[in-house]
């Protein structure tokens, strides 16, 4: 078991396979995007799993893909297959933009894929437009659909708010994900990359506390619900429904002492924490021969590096990569 030094074990491994994607979210990416990495900076399939055999043989049990968006990297349904059955792994999940879940759906739960997370800010589809630049709401709809019909669940829902652009939407997402089974995140916009480098993004950021109060004020009290493995979500349940409403609020709470998770970047960085600027180069190790025993210490080390906070406090915004760059 991975344990860090202060008393949290890590058993999650968020993997960005790609910095590429095929939106530019305005909270993201500028519209002209962020310059990419080169093919041959971008970690191989086979050495992601080689990182993932080590980490299980440490403990680790549970992946997620994410990017950029990971339905555009080629080969990316091999790459979930081969990791779906890496000995202790029990589950290989994916967060993504929804845009090429209509025709992946089906070979991703094929390969093992056990659930995705799909990004959706919007029901309304001008605004959906806006916030995405080029995404198309029935689109996202459809693929959410094909998610659900290929078993791909419970799924979830993430939705980021920020104030001005979709807050006026939080309580229809909460109904809507109640008629349709979806499980809704609300995660808190956080400053990451350059959308974040004014020091006035404070004031775009709606509370999880905020959300909750309009969504119960509409729709009832919302009770506590413990869920095994959430790390930094805080979920409930509304009064009557299967599914479940989370909030996770990097800004305006400390989620730190549930973080069970480290992050590999696309192009081989191990990232102790989303929201501190400090990684660890893997991929050089990897080129250069690097045994399992070598990949494990620079894992065990990337949980040693585990900060006990983020530092948000002080209007600070975190440089050096967009979360496209990061994984999210
Ligand atoms: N492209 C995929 C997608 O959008 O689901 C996966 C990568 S995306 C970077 C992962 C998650 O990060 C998405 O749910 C997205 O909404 C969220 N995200 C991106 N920028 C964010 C920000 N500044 N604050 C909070 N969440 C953010
Ligand atoms: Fe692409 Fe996801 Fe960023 Fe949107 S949030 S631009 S879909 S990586």
């Amino acid at each position: 078991m991975l344990n860090d030094t202060y008393q949290r074990s890590i058993d999650y491994l968020r993997i960005s396979i790609t910095d590429r994607c095929n939106l530019r979210c305005v909270y993201c990416m500028p519209e002209q995007g962020i310059p990419t990495w080169a093919h041959a900076d971008i970690l191989r399939y086979e050495e992601i799993e080689r990182v993932v055999r080590a980490a299980a043989a440490l403990g680790l049990r549970k992946i997620r893909l994410t990017g950029g968006e990971p339905l555009v990297r080629l080969g990316v349904v091999d790459l979930v297959r081969t990791l779906a059955h890496i000995p202790g792994i029990e589950a290989v999940t994916m967060t993504t933009n929804g845009m090429l879940l209509s025709r992946y759906a089906v070979p991703l739960a094929e390969a093992g894929l056990q659930r995705v997370n799909v990004s959706l800010d919007t029901l309304r589809p001008e605004r959906f437009r806006a916030i995405t630049r080029w995404g198309d709401l029935d689109t996202v709809l459809a693929g959410i659909e094909a998610a659900f019909a290929a078993g791909l669940t419970p799924l979830k829902i993430n939705t980021v708010v920020i104030r001005g652009q979709n807050d006026d939407e939080v309580v229809a997402l909460a109904r809507r994900a109640m008629a349709s089974g979806w499980h809704l995140r609300f995660i808190e916009w956080m400053p990451v990359g350059e959308a974040a480098q004014d020091h006035r993004w404070r004031a775009q950021v709606v509370t999880a506390a905020e959300i909750r109060a309009r969504i119960e004020a509409a729709l009832g009290p919302l009770e506590p619900v413990t869920v095994v493995g959430a790390g930094p979500a805080r979920t409930y349940h509304l009064p009557g429904a299967p599914t479940t409403i989370g909030f996770i609020s990097a800004v305006s709470e400390h989620f730190c002492g549930s973080c069970n998770r480290l992050r590999l970047t696309a192009d081989g960085k191990l990232r102790p924490c989303l929201l501190s600027a400090e990684e660890l180069d893997l991929r050089t190790p990897l080129r250069q021969g690097a045994s399992e025993a070598d990949i494990q210490a620079l894992l065990q080390e990337a949980v040693r590096l585990k900060p006990q906070g983020h530092h948000l406090a002080d209007d600070a915004y975190v440089q050096g990569r967009a979360m496209a760059q990061i994984g999210g």
